[in-house]
This record gives C-alpha cells, structure tokens and sequence, in this order.
C-alpha cells in the first residue's frame, strides 16, 4: 500500500514549499500534520489524502468540502465557519443586500435613453396574405387546412379587391 503514488504525493506537497517558507501561509492538512499545502492546493490534496486514510472519523462541513473536522467539532464548526455566509447569500441570492443596491444603480443610467429619440418600432417583413390565411389554421388537419387555406385565400383576394376599387 505504501506505494510510488504516495511518495509521489508528498513529493507535491514538498514541492509547494517556497525557499523562504512561511507557515503562516500554509495550513495543515486535517489528515496529517505532515502534510503542509497552501489552502488553493487543499481541496484538491483532501481528495487524494482522504484516499490514504480511509478509516478517518473526520466528517466534511457541509458550507466548504475542505473543512474537515471531528463529529464532535462539527456543531460547533458550523456556527462560526465563514463559508457558511457564502452559502448562505448563494442560496437566497435574493436576500443579497448588494443586489438591491445594484439593481436602483441601474436606474438612474435609464434617462439617458430616454434623452434619445424614440426609435421605430421595428416591424417584421410579411406577407400579408400569409397573415391573413394563418390567422385560424391551427389544430386543422392537412386536408381541411388545404381547403381552408384556398377559402381564405379567395376570401382573401376578395377582400383585397373590395378595399382597392
Ligand atoms: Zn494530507
Ligand atoms: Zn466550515
């Protein structure tokens, strides 16, 4: 068990080290006290290491996968951990107070637009023969829609004929 992949591991981790070290950047993997990684690098080594420890009574916090802890400091974790705000604003974005706060931002930018002149109201190229036969094809099968489709066309054509006499 006590491989080349786990003398591969420790390699890392020693190789994270600064010539000029400084521990007060460097936490201490739950696991062993050995292990010393700059807190980007824990998520990722807490995977492989926990692999090394299975039999480990140490239990996740659900805020941050990277705060392990015994059952019994977990209660307590869980009031003072400061992932758990993250989370919470992640799962009531709403409750945000920032989000309000950009939201009446953006208002006041609004009466520049109005300082511009109106823009044409854009209106879609169509046929309106077309629009005039759609109007109540829906639902219709092909054979009932062929004929409605020629009766409204005649309509259609009669319509067009009465309006441009
Ligand atoms: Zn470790
Ligand atoms: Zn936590």
């Amino acid at each position: 068990m006590s491989s080349k992949k786990d003398m591969s591991d420790k390699f890392n981790d020693l190789s994270d080290l600064p010539i000029a070290f400084d521990s007060s950047k460097y936490i201490t993997c739950p696991y062993d006290k050995v292990h010393r990684l700059l807190p980007q690098r824990l998520a990722n080594h807490l995977t492989r290491c926990s692999r090394n420890h299975p039999s480990s009574k140490l239990v996740r916090c659900p805020f941050n996968s990277t705060h392990l802890l015994k059952k019994n400091e977990l209660i307590p974790h869980l009031s003072t951990c400061e992932s758990s705000s993250v989370y919470t604003n992640f799962q009531f974005p709403d409750k945000l107070p920032e989000s309000s706060t950009a939201s009446e931002d953006i208002v006041p930018s609004k009466e520049d637009w109005d300082a511009e002149p109106p823009a044409p109201t854009y209106k879609p190229i169509s046929h309106p023969e077309d629009d005039f036969i759609l109007r109540n094809l829906q639902g219709a099968q092909p054979a009932e829609r062929r004929i409605f489709r020629a009766m409204e066309r005649k309509r259609f054509n009669e319509h067009k004929n009465k309006f441009s006499k």
